[in-house]
C-alpha cells in the first residue's frame, strides 16, 4: 500500500521513548522522564504579549510563504549582530522549525545516490531525511577521545567524489560539544576547493557554558560563508517547541528559491502569529530571559555530572553547551536500547538509547528538568547500575 520512499525511514526514537515513558506515567507508573529534548522553562512573556496583540489585531491571514518582512529583517539583525553575518532577505526563509529548514534543504539539495557527510552520535532526524531525499549518510564516529568532535583527517578521509554536503551542529545533540573557530577553521580547510556545501545546526547556539564559546561556520571566511547554510530558531534557546518557528539563511539565491518553491506547495507560511511572536525571540528583547535559563542549565549540568561521575561503571564528559549528556554505560552493557528498556521498566526512568544517535553503549539524558527531579533520577540510575544483571 504505502510508497517505497516511506519504507526507508524509522521513527524518532527520541519521540517513542517519550511517548512510551507518558504512557506509562498515565498507567500510573511513576516516571521521571529526561529523554524529551524541550526546556521545562514558559515561554517568555514578551514572545506571548507579541502574539496575543498579533491575534487581537487580526493579523490571523496567509502571510508570505517565506515570512514576513519584519521577521526577516529581525532574522537578519540577528545574524549580523550575535554571528557577524550579512544576508539579505532573499537569503533567507521561515519554516515551521528548524525541522521543516532541514527537510526543505535535504529535498532540494541531494539527489539520487548523493553523498552526506554526518558525524555521530547525530541527531536523530539527519540521516532519515537523507535517505528520504536519496541520498547516502556517510557516517563519521566520534567519541570521548576527540571530545565528539571529527578531526580534519577524518573529514578528508570520508570525502568522495559524489560528496555533496556536511552536516555539522554546534554545539551538538546528543553530545554538547560545541566546535572551536579553530576547529572550523581546520575543517573549512580541508573543504576549500571542494564543492561541498554544509548545513550549521546552531540551534543550541545560546546554550554554552563554562569558558566555551560559540562561532557559526558561515563566519570562518567567504568561501564558508558561501557554502554553508545556516540553521537555526528558538525552540531551545527561547523555549518555544511547540511554536514551531525556524529559519533558514544561505548566500545561495537559487537554493532558497527552490525551497520556497518547495514550502509554497507543501505547508505555505508558518504560523502568522508565531511569526509575530518571534521578533522579541531576535531582536534582543528577551536576552535577559535567555541568559536566566542558561545559568539555570549550566548549574544542572555542573550537578548532573558530578553526581553521575560519581556512579561506578558510567561515565560522561562535561558538555560545553545545549542540555544533554551522552553517558557512557559500555562497562557495563553495550546494548544501549535494552539498558534504556530496564532503566524505564525498573527505575521509571527514560532516557533515550545512544543506538538513536548512531552511538551504542550511550544513553542520552536531557537536563532540561528541574534539579529535584534531576537528583531523584540520578538516585534511581546509581541503584540500577549497582544491580546491573
Ligand atoms: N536541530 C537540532 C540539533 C535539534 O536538537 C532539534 C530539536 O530537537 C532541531 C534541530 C529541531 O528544532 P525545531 O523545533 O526548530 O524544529
Amino acid at each position: 500500500m504505502l510508497a517505497r520512499r516511506i519504507d526507508q525511514l524509522s521513527e524518532s526514537l527520541t519521540m517513542a521513548i517519550t511517548s512510551l515513558a507518558r504512557e506509562l506515567k498515565a498507567n500510573g507508573k511513576d516516571v521521571l522522564s529526561f529523554s524529551a529534548g524541550e526546556p521545562d522553562f514558559d515561554t517568555p512573556q514578551a514572545i506571548k504579549d507579541a502574539a496575543i496583540k498579533a491575534i487581537n489585531e487580526g493579523f490571523t491571514k496567509y502571510t508570505a510563504v517565506d515570512g514576513i518582512p519584519e521577521l526577516k529583517e529581525a532574522i537578519i539583525g540577528k545574524l549580523q549582530r550575535d554571528n557577524g553575518l550579512s544576508y539579505k532577505p532573499e537569503h533567507i526563509i521561515v519554516s515551521n522549525g528548524a525541522k521543516q529548514s532541514l527537510f526543505n534543504l535535504t529535498q532540494v539539495l541531494i539527489d539520487e545516490g548523493d553523498e552526506v557527510i554526518i558525524p555521530s552520535p547525530y541527531w536523530v532526524t539527519y540521516p532519515e531525511l537523507v535517505k528520504y531525499a536519496g541520498g547516502k549518510p556517510v557516517i563519521i564516529p566520534t567519541n570521548e577521545s576527540n571530545g565528539f568532535k571529527i578531526t580534519p583527517k577524518q573529514l578528508e578521509d570520508a570525502i568522495t567524489p559524489k560528496t555533496k554536503l556536511l552536516i555539522l551542529t554546534t554545539p551538538s545533540n546528543p553530545t554538547g560539544a560545541v566546535y572551536t573557530k579553530e576547529e572550523l577553521e581546520a575543517l573549512a580547510k580541508v573543504l576549500a576547493g571542494t564543492k561541498i556545501f554544509v548545513a550549521s545546526d546552531e540551534m543550541y547556539e545560546k546554550l554554552v557554558y563554562g569558558g566555551a564559546k560559540f562561532t557559526s561556520a558561515a563566519s570562518i571566511n567567504e568561501d564558508m560563508f558561501e557554502r554553508t547554510i545556516t540553521i537555526n530558531g528558538l525552540s531551545k534557546s527561547a523555549a518555544m517547541t511547540g511554536w514551531r518557528f525556524g529559519y533558514l539563511a544561505s548566500s545561495q539565491t537559487e537554493l532558497v528559491k527552490a525551497m520556497k518553491k518547495l514550502q509554497s506547495q507543501s505547508t505555505s507560511n508558518i504560523n502568522s502569529i508565531t511569526q509575530k511572536a518571534a521578533i522579541p525571540g531576535l531582536d534582543g528583547t528577551i536576552e535577559n530571559d535567555i541568559e536566566m535559563m542558561r545559568k539555570e542549565f549550566e548549574k544542572r549540568r555542573d550537578r548532573a555530572v558530578a553526581l553521575l561521575n560519581a556512579i561506578d561503571g558510567i561515565s560522561v564528559l562535561s558538555p560545553d553547551g545545549a542540555f544533554y549528556l551522552f553517558v557512557n554505560h559500555s562497562q557495563i552493557e553495550k546494548d544501549s536500547m535494552l539498558f534504556a528498556k530496564k532503566l524505564l521498566e525498573q527505575e521509571g526512568v527514560a532516557v533515550v538509547p545512544g543506538i538513536g544517535f548512531g552511538s551504542e553503549g550511550y544513553f542520552r539524558f536531557s537536563f532540561a528538568t528541574d534539579m529535584t527531579s534531576i537528583e531523584e533520577g540520578i538516585e534511581r540510575i546509581k541503584r540500577f547500575v549497582a544491580t546491573y544483571r
